[in-house]
């Protein structure tokens, strides 16, 4: 079975999607932790955001695996752990800017499908119900007000030590979700048959067990 949820940033999807998964017993397959991994691999190769042809060469020498472990989602690229070093706002933007390629697409879209065919999984992202996994059967997308976003990215960035200016990440946050809707490949779209969560003044509780119902009844 697929649970296919995707959303713009800051919608919940990441701490809604681990709850969902661990419920279900599933995989979880953070999509946009791997489109994170080629821009933190570009970043550290030097490759330019503009090279299509350079950053597909770069998407397809990654191999990536998802685990739980300790009751967290473990990502992994080439055997190593990712870390908080594709979370910063750096990578944040060029992961924005790489995804735009059709080779590094396609070079994700096909580790997707061939790891959501081997087992049951929760994917989360931008085109899962819409391009990765069009039969998925449930298929939820995730919104909330900007304001809401931003805060809830500041709230994770201060626990991580950081530094946090809501209204700068709020137009952080809008210009990646412009990006990432006006893209001409596999943009942010709701699949017309996702069912629309609006998460600003919902639990998590309450998110999660609409979607975990919902796969329960397929
Ligand atoms: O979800 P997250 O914020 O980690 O995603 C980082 C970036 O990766 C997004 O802004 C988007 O550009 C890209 N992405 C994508 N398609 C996905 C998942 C993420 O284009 N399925």
């Amino acid at each position: 079975m697929i649970v296919a949820i995707d959303g713009p940033a800051g919608a919940g999807k990441s701490t809604v999607a681990q709850r969902v998964a661990r419920e279900l017993g599933f995989q979880l397959i953070d999509t946009g932790a791997m489109f994170r991994a080629v821009a933190w691999k570009a970043l550290d190769l030097g490759v330019d955001v503009g090279d299509g042809e350079g950053l597909g060469e770069v998407a397809r020498s990654l191999e990536f695996g998802f685990a739980f472990e300790a009751g967290r989602n473990v990502a992994r690229c080439n055997g190593e752990v990712l870390g908080d070093e594709i979370r910063t706002q750096r990578v944040s933007e060029v992961a924005s800017r790489v995804s735009a390629h059709p080779s590094v697409r396609q070079a994700l879209l096909e580790a997707q499908r061939r790891m959501g065919e081997a087992s049951s999984s929760v994917l989360e992202g931008r085109d899962i119900g819409t391009v990765v996994f069009p039969d998925a059967e449930v298929k939820v997308f995730l919104t909330a007000s900007s304001t809401q976003r931003a805060e809830r990215r500041a709230a994770q960035l201060i626990e991580r030590g950081e530094q946090a200016d809501v209204g700068r990440i709020r137009d952080e946050i809008e210009a990646r979700d412009a990006r990432d809707e006006e893209r001409e490949h596999a943009p942010l779209k709701q699949a017309a048959d996702a069912v629309a969560i609006d998460t600003t003044s919902m639990g998590v509780d309450d998110v999660v067990s609409a979607i975990v119902g919902r796969a329960r009844q397929v």
